[in-house]
């Protein structure tokens, strides 16, 4: 198909996933246990954001012609890679599955992708809606099953070109090896983090928490750039528990179909049992509970919005990703400090920095080993902005048309000039 073709589907396909936002937010909350609202007011206007971005790129790439240095004229060319695979995790299962998606058939590409085994009912769903959009058959292929097996085939798969990998770090060094004794195919790999955030001495103390509880506790805090490092300057340190704690306290946990709870549960037993073992080796390790600690109610898979002070960098939950409702605060005297502690981690995806001084913020976001810094907010994503990690938190950048590109590989043509005046 042209770009153009492509484009006018991949809006049509947009068009009607908005047409089924009900139905596709209600499977996504059934399968993730994240709030409706979150599903319906984030996750799927993030999808079609997404969709509707790379839609409107599809007829926009084109390559360069050179003027070589001899008589020659040279073209670079952008070609899709043909079959491509995407292996994606669950904490946003319609969001990953349209970030790979969306970009892949843009570019030109089919896709085979391999859901979460916790979480495939929306992108079945999502396939049967490109069905109906008119994305020919065979050009977005959903095989659901289990990483070792499904995710290993496409990962290892000598007629896949390309594949694009969200999950575990642990996982994603899988999928790359897989990927090297196969067919050589390139990966992207977008991959856990253990952020930071620090909070400076002059930043509006109220502002300051309410950024610190997003980053952490949003999606139940299975983020894979969640602030689950909080540095707060040691002058502000006791006030700010005292608010963090008292804003903890206040978040509504329960049933996520109830329009007013804010936390639902976390996704399987496993993710819970695992952060539960976290916050046991939190209180071993000597830091200072100050909220929470364990489960919420005695039925199903919530956890109550933990906080744990005086945690030191050494500690297993200062290094380690949880993936749940656990923050950290660490204490730190100067910014220098906070700069040297902020990239000890493996781990670079994000990082953040309350402050007023613009100063301070510029001098933290050049030092910092991150892929994305926010400066006095948090979670604040765009197609426009590339999107992915330093270190261990992966590589390949994602959104928009640093997607697209990741999806295409580029070629040069040379052409002799003859009786040409230049
Ligand atoms: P995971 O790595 O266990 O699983 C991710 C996917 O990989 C799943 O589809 C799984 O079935 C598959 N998989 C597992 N073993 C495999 C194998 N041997 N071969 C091929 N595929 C295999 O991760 P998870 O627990 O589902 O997700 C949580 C992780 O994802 C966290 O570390 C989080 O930080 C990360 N994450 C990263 C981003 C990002 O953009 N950087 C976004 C979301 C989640």
């Amino acid at each position: 198909m042209s770009g153009a073709a492509r484009g006018k589907v991949l809006f049509k396909y947009a068009d009607l996933i908005e047409q089924h936002t009900d139905e596709l937010a209600y499977l996504e909350t059934l399968d993730n246990g994240k709030p409706f609202v979150l599903s319906k007011y984030a996750d799927i206007v993030g999808v079609l954001k997404c969709l509707r971005n790379v839609a409107g790129w599809a007829d926009k790439i084109s390559g360069q012609t050179y003027k070589m240095d001899g008589p020659y004229q040279g073209m670079s060319l952008y070609e899709p890679y043909g079959v491509t695979g995407a292996i994606i995790p669950w904490n946003f299962p319609m969001l990953m599955f349209m970030l790979k998606v969306g970009p892949a058939l843009a570019a030109g590409n089919t896709i085979v992708v391999k859901p979460a085994e916790q979480t495939p009912l929306t992108a079945l769903y999502l396939a049967a809606l490109a069905k109906e959009a008119g994305i020919p058959s065979g050009a977005l292929n959903v095989v659901p099953g289990f990483g070792p097996t499904a995710g290993a085939a496409v990962a290892s798969h000598m007629d896949i070109n390309k594949v694009g990998f969200t999950g575990s770090t642990e996982v994603g060094k899988i999928i790359m090896e897989a990927a090297a004794k196969s067919n050589l195919k390139p990966v992207t790999l977008e991959l856990g983090g253990k952020s930071p955030l620090v909070i400076c001495e002059d930043a509006d103390l109220d502002a300051a928490v309410d950024i610190a509880n997003l980053a952490l506790f949003f999606n139940m805090g299975q983020c894979c750039t969640a602030g689950s490092r909080v540095f707060v300057q040691d002058t502000i340190y006791d006030a700010f528990v005292a608010k963090a704690v008292e804003k903890a306290k206040k978040r509504v946990v329960g049933d996520p179909f109830k329009p007013e709870v804010e936390q639902g549960p976390q996704v399987d037993e496993t993710q819970f049992k695992k952060i539960l073992e976290y916050i046991e080796s939190g209180k071993a390790e000597g830091a200072q509970l100050l909220t929470g600690g364990c489960a919420a109610g005695n039925k199903g898979y919530y956890i109550e919005p933990t906080i744990f002070g005086d945690v030191q960098d050494d500690m297993k939950i200062a290094r380690e990703e949880i993936f749940g409702p656990v923050m950290s605060l660490l204490k730190f005297k100067t910014l220098d400090e906070a700069i040297k502690r902020a990239n000890t981690s493996s781990y670079g995806l994000a990082a953040a920095i309350v402050s007023k001084d613009i100063d301070v913020a510029n001098r933290f976001a050049r030092s910092v080993r991150a892929g994305t810094v926010w400066i006095n907010c948090y979670h604040v994503y765009d197609q426009s902005l590339p999107f992915g990690g330093y270190k261990t938190s992966g590589f390949g950048r994602e959104h928009g048309l640093h997607s697209i590109l990741s999806h295409m590989q580029l070629k040069a043509i040379v052409t002799p000039l003859k009786d040409s005046p230049w």
